[in-house]
């Protein structure tokens, strides 16, 4: 499904209100009859008789629908008609039954006239979008939307509660804003009407700072109020997204508006900004900072920055992700979230591990130095361990759309656990490399977990489908120990034992006695330091069923006097106390 919005909005700051139309082409790419469609009023969450899991600060009328016509023909809104046709537009989502079906490969129309009041929220809910006071309004899940449509489920019918994230189809978005003149408007898109609204020595200023590494304040809380050289009353902002999964924005007439250019492999220089208040300034300039180096670092990883630009948009959100537009002065995790799922299209609502794990994982391996990214992961793997099969963990497959609580530990933590195994068994790098031919094969496209299980078995051309099934499909954690160390005629015999549900590679770390013969590591063994060896086992060593494993070395007689299972706690070992062997 591809889905081309023209929308026209217009604040109007006295009320906080917006009043909007949009004409919606939908292009059913399915081979399927659609007999409905599904369309989304999320504002709705924010009515007084809403079912959502969130508190809110303010309740509104949701969004007061006044026009709609559906493939050209106008449905009457009468209180008496909308009963009778059983049209609940008080919902958060609507099935519109169509009279004429969109057949597959056509095209159906909706034409939606609303307006509705953005919530205020003075104590930082985290609402994904409202208002402080009147005058610093962030503004998402706003426009009447047609629902996702795909070949697992349908129509994603799903209603919006609050704290469950998205799915949407990509498509065009062709947006107009009118704001009062003075206003800063910060969105999805990219900006088609500079000349109308910035003066020229701002225009000067912002493509001087696209192409240099420091932070350039645009518009600054100095001197007399922005204007445009035409300048009237009112304001229209212009924005275009060629492709994107949504469109969101943010304005305010007390923004300061700051920007720096990151550098993306063929394409030049792309536009970091951000829209902040006076006391935030030294903040945003760190945030813009920081933002650009992880732009750069992931375009290098996975795939370029695919967008247009990048802002950053303060108010009482502070940290949600919307394609090209962040809201909150927020840090790396949020520019991965333009890769997951702006350019993956995962369906966040059952699936949030598919966005919020891999942000995550990116955001690990943001810390520290390039050369030592990887350590980062060092630890991650084994903290699994703890909380594996706990009451509030479930599989990551099961359906989070209807089980919020556990959505923390499933959600954001279990896939950098899930790398950080994966790359003691395939290589770090290799694992990342495999991330990101998984993003180029489905940019713009909606994987489901099997596609990333494909995906990464193809790119690391391996069956990985034991450890799929594990960290996907169960709650099951690895207990491995050594059980005892023998010594032998020429070396020693370490027996492993593993008494968990998910089998581990056998990865030993043995450091020899300081004095004694002379140290003759076997072939297979990797030098850590002159006393320091490791021994590496694929996991296939448990496939037979067997509950020990036999490890024989020879080390040319020296003593050995320590030995270290899973070195670098990558493996989700439920009990960790038993994974260390020392002679004495
Ligand atoms: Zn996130």
């Amino acid at each position: 499904m591809w889905t081309e919005y023209t929308i026209d909005a217009r604040l109007d700051e006295a009320t906080s209100s917006i009043s909007a139309r949009e004409t919606v082409i939908i292009h059913n790419n399915s081979p399927d009859r659609l007999d409905a469609i599904q369309m989304r009023l999320d504002q709705n969450v924010f009515r007084l008789d809403a079912e959502r899991d969130w508190v809110i600060d303010e309740s509104t009328g949701g969004a007061e629908v006044t026009r709609l016509v559906v493939n050209g023909m106008p449905v009457d809104l009468s209180p008496a008609s909308l009963s009778r046709s059983r049209l609940d537009l008080t919902r958060t989502s609507v099935r519109l039954d169509l009279v004429r079906p969109v057949g597959p490969r056509s095209t159906g129309k909706l034409e939606v006239d609303w307006r509705f009041r953005i919530p205020r929220d003075e104590h930082n809910l985290r609402l994904r979008m409202g208002r402080w006071g009147d005058s610093v309004l962030q503004i998402a899940q706003w426009y009447p939307r047609i629902a996702a449509y795909d070949d697992l489920r349908g129509w994603d019918t799903l209603p919006y509660r609050g704290p469950l994230e998205f799915y949407n189809n990509y498509g065009r978005f062709d947006v107009t804003i009118d704001v009062p003149s003075g206003w800063l408007v910060g969105a999805t898109g990219a900006l088609q009407n500079e000349n109308d609204v910035l003066t020229s020595a701002a225009r000067d200023r912002l493509s001087n700072a696209e192409r240099t590494d420091s932070v350039v304040a645009i518009i600054g809380f100095e001197g007399p109020p922005h204007r445009p050289a035409a300048a009237s009353t009112r304001t229209r902002w212009h924005f275009v997204a060629d492709t994107a999964s949504d469109f969101a924005w943010a304005t305010s007439d007390r923004y300061g508006w700051s920007a720096t250019g990151g550098r993306v492999a063929g394409r030049g220089h792309v536009r970091l900004q951000s829209l902040h208040l006076r006391q935030e300034t030294a903040r945003a300039q760190a945030v813009l900072t920081d933002n650009r180096r992880a732009m750069e670092t992931y375009s290098q990883s996975l795939t370029p920055y695919p967008f247009a630009g990048l802002t950053f948009a303060s108010g009482p959100e502070r940290g949600m992700e919307y394609p090209m537009l962040v809201m909150g002065l927020g840090g790396a995790h949020e520019v991965a979230h333009m890769w997951f799922p702006m350019l993956v299209g995962t369906n966040e609502t059952w699936y949030a591990f598919m966005d919020e794990g891999f942000a995550n994982y990116l955001g690990h391996l943001t810390q520290g130095k390039n050369s030592e990214r990887f350590s980062a992961l060092d630890g991650i793997g084994a903290l699994y361990g703890g909380t594996a099969g706990s009451p509030t963990d479930l599989p990551l497959i099961s359906d989070e759309a209807v089980r919020y609580p556990p959505y923390s530990i499933q959600g954001y933590s279990k896939v950098p656990q899930m790398l950080s195994m994966l790359g003691e068994i395939a290589g770090d790098s290799s694992v990342l490399a495999a991330v990101g031919e998984y993003v180029r094969s489905w940019r713009f496209k909606h994987p489901s977990p099997w596609d990333f299980m494909f995906a990464m078995n193809a790119a690391l051309r391996r069956d990985l489908n034991w450890f799929w099934y594990y960290w996907l499909f169960t709650t099951a954690s690895v207990n491995a120990s050594i059980d005892r160390v023998v010594r032998s005629a020429n070396g020693h015999v370490i027996t492993v034992r593993q008494d968990g549900e998910m089998p581990s590679p056998v990865i030993l770390r043995v450091r020899m006695a300081s004095e004694g013969p002379r140290i003759r590591p076997p072939r297979e063994a990797k030098v850590i330091d002159s006393v320091t060896y490791e021994l590496a086992y694929p996991v296939d060593v448990w496939f037979g069923g067997r509950r020990t494993f036999d490890v024989t070395i020879d080390f040319g007689g020296r003593e050995i006097e320590q030995i270290t299972l899973d070195p670098r706690r990558r493996i989700p070992d439920s009990r960790q106390a038993d994974n260390v062997w020392s002679r004495r």
